[in-house]
């Protein structure tokens, strides 16, 4: 668990793109102007169905998506408006906003940091356009440097890139190309993603026919340690399995909240929420979202209540994913598990194996251990209590 901000984080799903790329499992639909006009109209419902449901004051506010730059700027304006009217949003909120490259024009980049946009955070996943071609993205490596630059040229104070690996046949040497690329660019942030193939999308029936295969484990382990080495020589340092800040003030600080377990409430289809011991998360499909909103009840889909021991398990598995590690302290006073007394043998193998760091107050993965995050916090022992003698 890293250093917790205090406020609770609003996350506002847009589910909107231009075309659905082919390894895309998100929540996603392509949509007339018009449906997506009326969603943001929508979106400023849900804020007022929800209202009294969630007591925490937020300090963060997030656009993600789908596509959140696939609205208009005035539409975006709306629900922040509705949003700091509805809810207990702090004035001085960090705003991040997701932007596909082809839609950072000039002026729309103008009119996002005029809203109050921090943080803008760049599609990029490739500065290769064979290897755009084959994402199924619209933009090229150009037009991906073009909206760095305007992103600058308008003055925001944290530019961040997501770049995706493991590609199928993906050569070491590309993805360096494409990390030093991002690198030359000097972002403040950076999100490195392993491409997954996930059942259901365009991928994974062409995985299905055999036409697809993911890069072995050992290509990906290569991959991921050449993001660490090739981004840490230009001054970016992982602070989580996935990204990379400059410093530590320009880590996401929305997603800071995920990894803290800090409360947090997720608004339009398929967004979760979560208020510190129960999650719930909405319809997925943005059409039975829209019924819910229409029929004026609130669209959620599901919910679960987590007890101490599945609090625990998820706290060390998400603090074993960033670099701050696990606050033992906080874990004990939140789930009344102490971590040292049923794992020491444990920690002393994964100390030993160069995996885990163990600083006392915390215990926290090496670049290695990193790597292998999920595994590290499955070899710990989440009872409560002492051992049995
Ligand atoms: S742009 Fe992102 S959210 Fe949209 S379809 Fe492609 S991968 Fe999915």
């Amino acid at each position: 668990m890293t250093s917790a901000p205090d406020g609770a984080g609003l996350y506002l799903h847009v589910p909107f793109c231009s075309a659905i790329c082919p390894y895309c499992d998100f929540a996603v639909a392509v949509a007339r102007r018009e449906r997506r006009a009326r969603f943001a109209e929508r979106l400023t419902r849900e804020i007022e169905l929800v209202r009294d449901s969630f007591p925490h004051a937020f300090d963060t506010v997030y656009f993600g998506g789908g596509t959140p730059s696939a609205l208009e700027a005035r539409d975006l304006e709306r629900i922040l408006d509705a949003a700091r009217a509805g809810l207990d949003v702090a004035p001085d909120a960090w705003l991040t906003l997701e932007a596909n490259p082809e839609d950072v024009t000039a002026e729309a980049a103008a009119a996002w940091r005029a809203l109050g946009v921090g943080m803008l955070s760049l599609g990029v996943q490739s500065f290769d356009d064979s290897e755009l071609r084959f994402l199924g993205r619209r933009h090229r490596a150009a037009e991906a440097r073009r909206a760095v630059e305007r992103a600058r040229a308008a003055g925001f104070p944290n530019v961040s890139l997501d770049l995706i690996f493991g590609l199928p046949g993906q050569e070491l040497r590309a993805w360096e190309r494409t990390l030093r690329e991002a690198a030359s660019l000097e972002p403040d942030h950076l999100s490195c993603y392993q491409l997954t193939i996930h059942e259901g999308t365009h991928f994974g029936r062409r995985r299905e026919r055999g036409k697809l295969a993911e890069l072995p484990e050992e290509a990906q382990a290569a991959l991921y340690e050449a993001t660490h080495r090739v981004l840490g020589e230009a001054g970016l340092t992982a602070y989580e399995v996935s990204n990379f800040a400059r410093s530590p003030a320009h880590r996401s600080r929305h997603n800071v909240k995920y990894w803290n377990h800090t409360p947090y409430l997720g608004l339009g289809p398929s967004a979760h929420s979560f208020d510190g011991g129960r999650r719930w998360w909405n319809r997925r499909d943005l059409g039975a979202w829209e019924e819910a909103i229409d029929a004026g009840t609130a669209p959620v889909e599901g919910s679960e209540t987590l007890d101490r021991e599945a609090l625990a398990l998820e706290a060390v598995l998400l603090g074993l994913r960033t670099t701050d590690g696990v606050d033992l302290e906080r874990l004990a006073s939140r789930c009344g598990v102490r971590l040292r007394e049923r794992n020491g043998a444990a920690i002393a193998r994964l100390v030993a194996d160069g995996l885990l760091v163990d600083r006392g107050d915390r215990l926290a993965p090496t670049v290695r251990g990193l790597a292998v995050a999920d595994a590290l916090a499955r070899a710990f022992d989440l009872a409560q209590g002492a051992p049995p003698p």
